[in-house]
């Protein structure tokens, strides 16, 4: 704590007496030091792709270019770096995007069904590239959920397509919604390979893998679950996850339902 004492004075500018001002520095540091690792953190995940395109760019000018089947390998890899840019530069956007809108928009409306249907569509591919069964149960006349139709569409993708990336081939992965009492609950539950129980508090944190190469091969940035979590919480909801290793995990997003 940051303990101050002030004068305070009236608008004739006669003393009126002092006033004593905490701070709460450790919060005000906290939020500094956190600041200053999410920088670090980003100059660190961009830079990474970067070298790799530099080196690889470098090696061609200097005569790989001149082998053919060489040069196709080195320039696969430079565009699969620049798409994990690309990746990545839309993720961290789109945190900052959700972080600066003030709170939820009172307008802000949106129903289960046609989005789940819609990631249904979209991820179905994906599954069954691996062998991955997606189920996908919606109750009848759910109420409408109190966030944007884009919004409560990137959190389903983003929690559907973690449960198919760190699900080996021939799993399962169940998104469901329904009501329970005043909440309207939403589970992704996937056959997966599980989150060892130390890193559970720390999924939801910016760049936190349990896995780091992991999730480098699998494309991800680190970030989906840092943005649910975002959306979620800015739009009054709660989310948590329940996993065992080896056994699979469940994520559980859950709002009180609006009032019809
Ligand atoms: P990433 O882009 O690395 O997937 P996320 O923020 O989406 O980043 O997730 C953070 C980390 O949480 C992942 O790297 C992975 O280690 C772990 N994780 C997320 N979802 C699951 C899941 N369904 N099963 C196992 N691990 C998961």
């Amino acid at each position: 704590f940051r303990v101050q004492v002030v004068p305070v004075w009236t608008e004739q500018r006669r003393l009126l007496g002092a006033a004593m001002v905490i701070d709460d520095v450790t919060e005000v540091r906290r939020l500094e030091q956190m600041r200053t690792e999410f920088v670090a953190n980003v100059s660190h995940e961009l830079r990474t792709p970067l070298t790799s395109i530099k080196g690889f760019v470098e090696t061609l000018l200097d005569g790989a270019l001149d082998d053919a089947k060489v040069a196709k390998r080195f320039l696969s890899i430079i565009n699969e770096e620049t798409q994990r840019l690309q990746r990545l530069i839309e993720d961290l956007l789109q945190l900052s995007r959700i972080e600066s809108q003030a709170g939820r928009a009172v307008e802000d409306q949106a129903f289960l069904e046609p989005e789940m249907q819609r990631v249904r569509n979209l991820l179905e591919p994906i599954a069954l590239e691996k062998r991955i069964t997606l189920q996908v149960d919606v109750q009848k006349n759910l109420p409408q959920l109190p966030l944007s139709p884009d919004n409560l569409k990137q959190v389903l993708v983003n929690l559907t397509e973690n449960a198919i990336k760190y699900t080996p081939e021939g799993g399962r992965v169940h998104v469901r919604a329904f009501r329970q009492d005043q909440n309207v609950t939403l589970e992704v539950q996937d056959t997966g390979i599980g989150i060892p129980e130390e890193s559970l508090p720390r999924i939801f944190e910016r760049f936190y893998r349990v896995d780091k190469a992991r999730s480098r091969e699998m494309g991800g940035t680190g970030l989906g679950l840092a943005i649910v979590k975002h959306i979620i919480e800015r739009s009054g909801g709660r989310v948590t996850v329940h996993s065992q290793v080896g056994a699979g995990s469940i994520f559980t997003v859950s709002f009180p339902a609006l009032q019809e």
